[in-house]
């Protein structure tokens, strides 16, 4: 069912319509994996012509709640169409064999970036498709990377290290494009289940996933991914080409704050160093880096963890790392790896020679997807902040790779963090 708001004499109505008109500028049809971008067809999730709309959710993750709020406060004229001029992809990534496969990609849109070229005649025919990918350049500056450079770890080259210290990357922006057929395989559970946990627990949020089971994509209204590519985007498909390469999921406290409860900054300009020497010595590097803050469990539960954690008995201790988190969120993590491999098969991944990562789930993830992993680099124990060591011992202790020791109950129960003073 859709919905349009109808203004008259002050007074709004929604009204809800079960099939949205049919025909010349009726809804597209997706076949979602099919090998081409025309047989594929369009993802249209406009507001402003509701009849031509074939997905459930609208553009911007997230922040499709601001453009909303935009429009109720007078901001923003409703019905504005995006003017793309100019703003088409600085590098071109794929096409690639796994975009026209179902169970490779089933989150994102591989034809995201590309919908002013691949779709031109819908354009030209007036249908209101937006891209869900956004390919540009960038120089970054991390302290990090100038004291590696101060070191003499990694030198300027002019090329992908410059004079002034910054590092030339490609970024690219995605937002979620879920394909529910496929994300409900990827879980084993029924579509039918998929949907009705969808429109429960967002309180009922999109009627259509229960009322329009013929409706198969959704836009669904969350945060999305980050890529970072040092070198040449197109050698990420050759696996003949060293790829470096780090997941890494959100954590805005230590990433921008430098908290230091946790190695996630550390890590992660770490893995940057790696990618950097890995791009200068003639290979690629990337950092996929998602939203998905405190686990996929939002920063109010993992700071009430933190504080469950420092005041439990016998302060914060790696043997009840993960019983707290447990405790309050009733689960351990719910970052759910399974859709994280999609935008690795997105750029044409089939080799990662180098991953920058330690975590089981994560390697469990991209091996079982059909992407073989060669090395696996962890932290050096140099950059584990002393208040992180009850994190990582208890990753450890629970899978997480290592070329170190194991640490068995006792030595876990003796790894303390500090008070909350
Ligand atoms: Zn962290």
């Amino acid at each position: 069912m859709g919905s349009e708001i109808n203004g008259s004499h002050g007074a709004r109505h929604i009204r809800l319509t079960s099939h949205p008109g049919q025909g010349a500028t009726g809804a597209p049809a997706i076949h979602w994996g099919a090998p081409t971008a025309a047989e594929r067809g369009p993802v249209v999730g406009t507001t402003v012509n509701r009849s031509q709309r074939n997905v459930i959710g609208t553009h911007s993750g997230s922040y499709g709640v601001y453009r909303a709020l935009a429009v109720a406060a007078g901001n923003l004229v409703k019905g504005h169409r995006a003017d793309l001029t100019n703003t088409s992809p600085t590098d071109l990534i794929g096409p690639y064999p796994q975009w026209g496969d179902a169970d490779k990609i089933v989150s994102i849109d591989p034809w995201g970036a590309s919908v002013a070229d691949v779709f031109s005649e819908h354009l030209a025919q007036g249908y209101d498709i937006r891209p869900t990918i956004a390919v540009t350049k960038a120089h970054i500056h991390l302290p990090e990377v100038r004291q590696a450079i101060a070191f003499q770890r990694l030198q300027v080259d002019g090329k992908v290290l410059l004079d002034d210290s910054s590092a030339v990357v490609t970024k690219v922006a995605i937002e979620p494009v879920w394909w529910l057929p496929g994300v409900a395989k990827r879980f084993n559970v029924t579509e039918a289940d998929l949907r009705r946990a969808l429109f429960e627990e967002t309180g009922g949020m999109y009627p259509e996933l229960v009322t329009r089971s013929d409706i198969e994509v959704f836009l669904p209204p969350i945060g999305g991914q980050t890529l970072y590519i040092f070198g040449d985007a197109r050698d990420l498909a050759n696996p003949n080409v060293t790829l470096t390469a780090r997941v890494h999921d959100e954590c805005n406290g230590s990433d921008v704050f430098g908290s230091d409860i946790c190695t996630c900054r550390p890590y992660l300009t770490h893995a940057i160093e790696e990618c950097i020497r890995g791009a200068q010595a003639g290979g690629v590097g990337l950092i996929a880096y998602s939203r998905k803050e405190g686990r996929a469990l939002g920063e109010v539960t993992k700071f009430l963890v933190y504080n469950a954690r420092k005041r439990q008995e016998g302060g914060d201790r790696a043997d009840k790392y993960f019983l707290r988190t447990e405790c309050v969120a009733g689960v351990q993590d719910m970052r759910f790896q399974e859709l994280m491999p999609d935008v690795l098969h997105w750029l044409g991944i089939r080799k990662i020679h180098r991953l920058v990562s330690m975590s089981n789930d994560k390697f469990d993830a991209i091996t079982g997807s059909g992407i073989e992993v060669g090395e696996r680099v962890k932290i050096p124990d140099e950059l584990v902040p002393a208040d992180a060591r009850v994190e990582i011992e208890a990753k450890i202790a629970a899978g997480y790779f290592t070329d170190g020791s194991v640490p068995d109950e006792v030595m876990l129960a003796a790894v303390k963090g500090r008070g909350l003073e």
